[in-house]
């Protein structure tokens, strides 16, 4: 049912670290690309580290009802080492993962691709055309954590990986439908869909490959392509232009997916949406990188780029040109500025992140 909406309700939390500075960039530049506050009406809720050593909570519940009821979900970054909860995990990872179950955003999406200016570590002729998606599933896998079954004892240790049929089909006819959006993004004009599994050793992994051989006959114009994971970090860093959309189970995608990121910049370039059937929540695949917070150097690109990404799913979703064409604008200004060598830090120059906002909302300003 598309219907354009006057008005998106976004619910942002900066969150803790870098988060703020690389949040407040992306804000920027969405407002930039889509001429004010007119289209989108962002709201500001508090979760992560900085929130529950303020208030004694990591994730209050109006922010969960917020996100809930929002459009969509944009988010800074979260978590600072050494704000734990008295069993001594992370306070400031629990929002992001209990949006993830909560909501049941099953589908991981992070797109791989290398701009033109960002330096990427493989060979020229690998390097050449790397745009690809990888699709990872976002709730059960080796990640379950609905499957319990797991054992710690002095002596021994075990997970188990759940792998269901609705978990399966859902994410892999995602990879489908988004290999159509993506219309033929391969240099050929081709579209593919890789499954990414241990097939040959895995019995929960070889049904994985069965159920989404049976969810590809439904898809008979994209090609259908499996590869063995540990063959597939190969592949990646050897020819990557191979692919388009690769679909995989959870601690899989988790990997290949920051083996990706790497071939392009790293994490700071890397953009992340996690997608269910009615929420979207988006933010870049990076973390709070304490490290460097509050100086005003962090690479805001990656969380700009998922702001697209949410222009896009929105637009998309609703049949709103405004926005898929403001995503349109975001790329491009984005594209510009990295091709005139508007660098930050952890790409090799010396930007900082206020003068490649301000770089980024200029040419927006004119596109508009
Ligand atoms: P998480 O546990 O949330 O995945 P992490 O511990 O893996 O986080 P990050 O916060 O992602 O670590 O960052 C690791 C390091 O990479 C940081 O300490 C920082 O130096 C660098 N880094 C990460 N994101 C950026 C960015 N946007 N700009 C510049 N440097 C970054
Ligand atoms: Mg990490």
């Amino acid at each position: 049912a598309k219907n354009p909406k006057n008005r998106y309700e976004i619910a942002v939390v900066q969150g803790d670290g870098i988060g703020p500075e690389v949040c407040g960039a992306g804000l920027a530049v969405m407002r930039a690309a889509l001429g004010g506050d007119g289209i989108l009406n962002f709201s500001e809720y508090r979760a992560g580290a900085n929130c529950y050593r303020d208030t004694g909570t990591a994730f209050p519940a109006a922010t969960y009802d917020a996100c809930k009821a929002a459009d969509a979900i944009f988010h800074g970054a979260a978590g600072i080492p050494g704000v734990t909860y008295p069993d001594g995990t992370e306070a400031g990872l629990d929002f992001g993962l209990q949006l993830r179950f909560r909501l049941d955003l099953f589908a991981n999406i992070r797109p791989v691709k290398l701009h033109p200016g960002v330096s990427s570590p493989l060979s020229d002729a690998a390097r050449t055309g790397i745009d690809y998606v990888i699709l990872r599933e976002n709730t059960e896998g080796f990640y379950a954590a609905r499957g319990g079954g797991n054992l710690v004892r002095d002596d021994i240790a075990s997970d188990t990986g759940i792998i269901t049929r609705a978990g399966t089909e859902r994410v892999v006819r995602k990879a489908f439908e988004l290999s159509r959006l993506r219309n033929g993004a391969l240099r050929d004009g081709r579209r593919r869909v890789t499954v990414c599994d241990k097939a040959n050793v895995l019995r929960s992994l070889a049904f994985f490959r069965k159920v989404a051989q049976e969810v590809a006959n439904d898809y008979p114009d994209i090609e259908l392509d499996f590869a063995l994971v540990d063959a597939m970090t190969v592949h990646l860093v050897r020819k990557p232009d191979f692919y388009d959309v690769i679909v995989t189970e959870n601690m899989f995608g988790d990997i290949i997916s920051d083996l990706g990121a790497a071939t392009v910049g790293g994490m700071g370039m890397s953009p992340t949406a996690e997608i269910g059937d009615r929420n979207g929540f988006f933010q870049a695949a990076h973390g709070s990188a304490p490290d460097i917070a509050g100086q005003g150097i962090a690479n805001p690109y990656g969380t700009i780029l998922s702001a697209a990404m949410m222009l896009d799913w929105l637009g998309d979703r609703h049949g709103d040109a405004r926005l898929t064409e403001g995503a349109e604008r975001v790329r491009a200004a984005v594209a510009g500025c990295l091709t005139d060598g508007n660098l930050p830090g952890d790409l090799g120059g010396n930007a900082r992140s206020d003068r490649i906002t301000e770089d980024l909302c200029d040419r927006l300003a004119v596109m508009a």
